[in-house]
C-alpha cells in the first residue's frame, strides 16, 4: 500500500492538448490526482494511463504554456469529491470550485490554478447526536445530523472506515463547524479515529453501503406525459433523447422543479455557452413550487464554464452523482440530472483521440457503452443498516446530432434505463409540448408499478393502455386521410382519429408557460384521465363527420380551459359539469 507521505514525483516529456506524458519516480496508481507546476501555477489533472515509468495526465484547465521538463507532483489520492453539510444550495464546477464564490470575485472565470474550499470552512451547523459511547457503528451509520434547509443532514461514519468499531466519543449538542470534531471511533485493531462531518469520497466510484432493492415506487413528475403513459420510478433511471431546440431544457427543469425529491442534483454540461451564465443567473431566484422557498435551497448545481476543456466535463458528472449517492445514504429521495450526457460523451470522445485508442462507432471508444451503463447503474434504491430507504434517480439529456437516435451515445442509453422519453423535431414544430413522442418513447416501470400497485394503479394502467391504443390507431388513420383526404375514410375510423388527437391535446400536452398548468398533482392527474376515458370509451354517434369534428374542436378546447383553471377558484365545477354534459348528451 502506498503511504501519503511516498508522493511520487515527475516531469514533462511530452504534451498533446491537456494530454501530458510525464515521466516518474515512484508509485503511481491510475485515476491518482497530479498537480502540474509551470510558471509558478500549480495545474490540476488526474492519470489516465500509466506504462512503466511514463503516465499520461489529462489536466483539467488550459495548459497553454506547460513546457517540457516542468515539474509534476502526484497527489496520491485519486480525484475525490467533498461531502458535507453545505452542499445544497452551491454551484460548482467541475472541480468542485464555487462558483458564486468566484463570481464575486471574478466573474465565474477563475483563473488558472486556483481551487477554492468546495464547503464554507466557517459556517456552524447546530449538531445533534445519535450515537453514544459505547454504541457498536460500522461505516456509513449514522452519528448524529444537523439541519441542511429542509433535510436531515445525517453525519456518518467515514465511508473509508474499515470493519466493526466503537464510539468512543461523541460531542454534545451545540453548534459546530465542518472542521470541529465531534466524535471519535475505536477501530478494530484499537486506533482511534477522528471523525468530523466533513468527508472525501472517490468521484469514479459509486458510493453504496447497504442492500439495494428493486425500485417499485412511481417518482412523481407532475407531467402528465410522464406520470401517465411513460412513468419514472424512484430510484430509477431514464433518458430525454431529441433534437436541438425540441425542449429537453425546459423538460429537465420542470423536472428539477415539480418531481416529488427531496433533493435535485443538476449537471448542466451547456449545449450553448451562454446557457451556463442564465442557469447560474436564473435558478438562485426560481421559487420551489413544493416547499414555498427557493429552488435551489434543496438543489446542488454543478456546471462546466465554457473556459473549462473537456476533461472536467468529464470529471462533473462523476461529481454530481457521488454528491447524490450521498444524500441517498441519509436515507433521502434524490434526483440527479444531467444535460447534456452528449456533451459528457464527446469529451470521453477527445481524450480517446488524443490517447489514441482505437476508435469504435462514430469515432467514440469502445468502453462507452460500459461508461454510459456504470453511470445509470449508480441509480437504485438502497435499503440502509436502519431499514430505512433512500432514492437516487438518474435523468439524462442526450443531444443526437440531427435528432438522429441511430448513434452511440442514444443507443447505448436506451440499452440501459429503465424509461425512453424520445423527443421530436415533428412535436416539437408543431409545438406540441413537452415534444415527448407517445409513438416512440416507452417505460419498464409501467408494468411494475401494475403489478405492486395499489387497485387504483392497476385502474390507471388500463385507462392508459386503452388511450395508447388509441393514439397509435389515430396516428395511422392520420396518415392515411393525408393521402386519401377526409372523404377517403370511413366516419367510424374519423371518430377514432379525432379521439386520438383529443387525447393528446388535453393530456399528452401541457402548457409549462401557463401558472396552472404547468404541473398538476396525482390527483389532478387521475380526474382528467377519469374525463379523457369517459370520452375514448364512448361510442359516438354523428349525423355526419362535420359534426364530429366540430363536436370534438369545442370539446377540446373547452378541456384545455379546464386544464387551465386552478380548482379553488369557484366556477371549476360549473365548467367542469358543463363539460361532463357535454360528453353524457353526445
Ligand atoms: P433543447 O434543450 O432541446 O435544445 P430547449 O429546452 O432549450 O431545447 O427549448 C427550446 C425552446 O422551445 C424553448 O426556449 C421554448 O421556447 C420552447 N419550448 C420547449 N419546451 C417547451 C414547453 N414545454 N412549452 C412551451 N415551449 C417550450
Ligand atoms: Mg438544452
Amino acid at each position: 500500500m502506498v503511504m501519503k507521505s511516498e508522493k511520487a514525483r515527475g516531469t514533462i516529456v511530452a504534451a498533446h492538448g491537456n494530454l501530458m506524458t510525464i515521466r516518474f519516480e515512484g508509485v503511481v496508481r491510475q485515476n491518482e490526482v497530479v498537480y502540474v507546476k509551470s510558471a509558478g501555477l500549480s495545474l490540476k489533472g488526474e492519470v489516465i494511463e500509466i506504462n512503466g515509468n511514463e503516465a499520461k495526465v489529462q489536466v483539467f484547465e488550459p495548459t497553454k504554456g506547460v513546457r517540457y521538463g516542468d515539474e509534476v507532483e502526484f497527489d496520491s489520492d485519486l480525484l475525490t469529491v467533498e461531502l458535507g453539510p453545505g452542499l445544497l444550495k452551491r454551484v460548482f464546477d467541475g472541480l468542485q470550485n464555487p462558483l458564486e464564490d468566484i463570481a464575486e470575485q471574478s466573474g465565474y472565470f477563475l483563473p488558472r490554478g486556483v481551487y477554492l474550499d468546495p464547503l464554507p470552512r466557517d459556517a456552524k451547523w447546530k449538531w445533534t447526536p445519535i450515537a453514544k459511547v459505547g454504541d457498536k457503528v460500522e461505516r456509513a451509520h449514522f452519528l448524529g445530523w444537523v439541519p441542511e434547509e429542509n433535510i436531515e443532514h445525517k453525519i456518518m461514519v467515514p465511508f473509508n472506515f474499515f470493519g466493526k468499531g466503537v464510539v468512543k466519543k461523541i460531542a454534545d449538542e451545540g453548534d459546530y463547524t465542518i472542521d470541529d470534531e465531534i466524535a471519535q471511533i475505536e477501530d478494530e485493531k484499537g486506533n482511534v479515529v477522528p471523525v468530523k462531518m466533513i468527508q472525501r469520497w472517490p468521484a469514479k466510484f459509486a458510493l453504496r453501503f447497504g442492500e439495494r432493492i428493486l425500485p417499485k415506487e412511481q417518482l412523481v413528475t407532475s407531467m402528465r406525459v410522464i406520470d401517465g403513459p411513460f412513468p419514472v420510478a424512484k430510484g430509477g433511471t431514464f433518458c430525454t433523447p431529441g433534437p436541438f431546440g425540441a425542449g429537453k431544457t425546459v423538460l429537465q427543469h420542470q423536472v428539477s422543479k415539480y418531481a416529488e425529491t427531496q433533493v435535485v442534483i443538476v449537471v448542466a454540461c451547456g449545449e450553448r455557452a451562454g446557457e451556463v451564465v442564465e442557469i447560474l443567473r436564473e435558478f438562485p431566484h426560481l421559487d420551489d413550487p413544493q416547499t414555498g422557498g427557493k429552488l435551489i435551497d434543496r438543489t446542488c448545481i454543478i456546471c462546466n464554464t465554457s473556459s473549462m476543456p473537456v476533461a472536467a466535463r468529464e470529471s462533473s458528472v462523476y461529481m454530481g452523482v457521488t454528491i447524490a449517492e450521498y444524500y441517498r445514504q441519509m436515507g433521502v429521495d434524490c434526483l440527479l440530472l444531467a444535460d447534456s450526457t452528449s456533451r459528457w460523451a464527446q469529451a470521453l470522445r477527445e481524450m480517446s483521440g488524443r490517447l489514441e485508442e482505437i476508435p469504435g462507432e462514430e469515432a467514440f471508444p469502445a468502453y462507452l457503452a460500459t461508461r454510459i451503463s456504470e453511470l445509470y447503474e449508480r441509480a437504485g434504491v438502497l435499503r440502509l443498516y436502519d431499514n430505512k430507504e433512500g432514492s437516487l434517480t438518474i435523468g439524462g439529456a442526450v443531444s443526437p446530432a440531427g435528432g438522429n437516435f441511430e448513434e452511440p451515445v442514444t443507443l447505448s442509453t436506451l440499452a440501459v434505463v429503465g424509461c425512453f422519453l424520445g423527443l421530436s423535431r415533428q412535436r416539437s414544430d408543431a409545438r406540441r409540448y413537452p415534444a415527448i413522442d407517445p409513438l416512440i418513447s416507452w417505460s419498464k416501470y409501467i408494468d411494475r408499478f401494475a403489478e405492486y400497485g395499489s387497485d387504483e394503479m392497476k385502474e390507471r394502467v388500463r385507462r392508459i393502455t386503452v388511450a395508447q391504443n388509441m393514439i397509435f390507431k389515430s396516428d395511422e388513420i392520420g396518415k392515411k386521410m393525408s393521402v386519401v383526404g377526409e372523404e377517403g375514410i370511413a366516419i367510424e375510423d374519423l371518430i377514432v382519429y379525432l379521439k386520438g388527437e383529443f387525447y393528446d391535446a388535453v393530456y399528452l400536452q401541457q402548457n409549462a408557460f401557463d401558472p396552472v398548468d404547468t404541473a398538476t398533482d396525482m390527483e389532478r392527474q387521475s380526474e382528467q384521465l377519469d374525463l379523457v376515458s369517459k370520452v375514448l370509451e364512448k361510442d359516438f354517434e354523428f349525423k355526419d363527420k362535420e359534426e364530429a369534428r366540430k363536436y370534438f374542436l369545442t370539446l377540446t378546447d373547452k378541456v384545455i380551459q379546464l386544464n387551465y383553471l386552478s380548482k379553488d377558484v369557484s366556477i371549476y365545477d360549473q365548467k367542469k359539469d358543463e363539460i361532463l354534459n357535454m360528453i353524457e348528451g353526445a
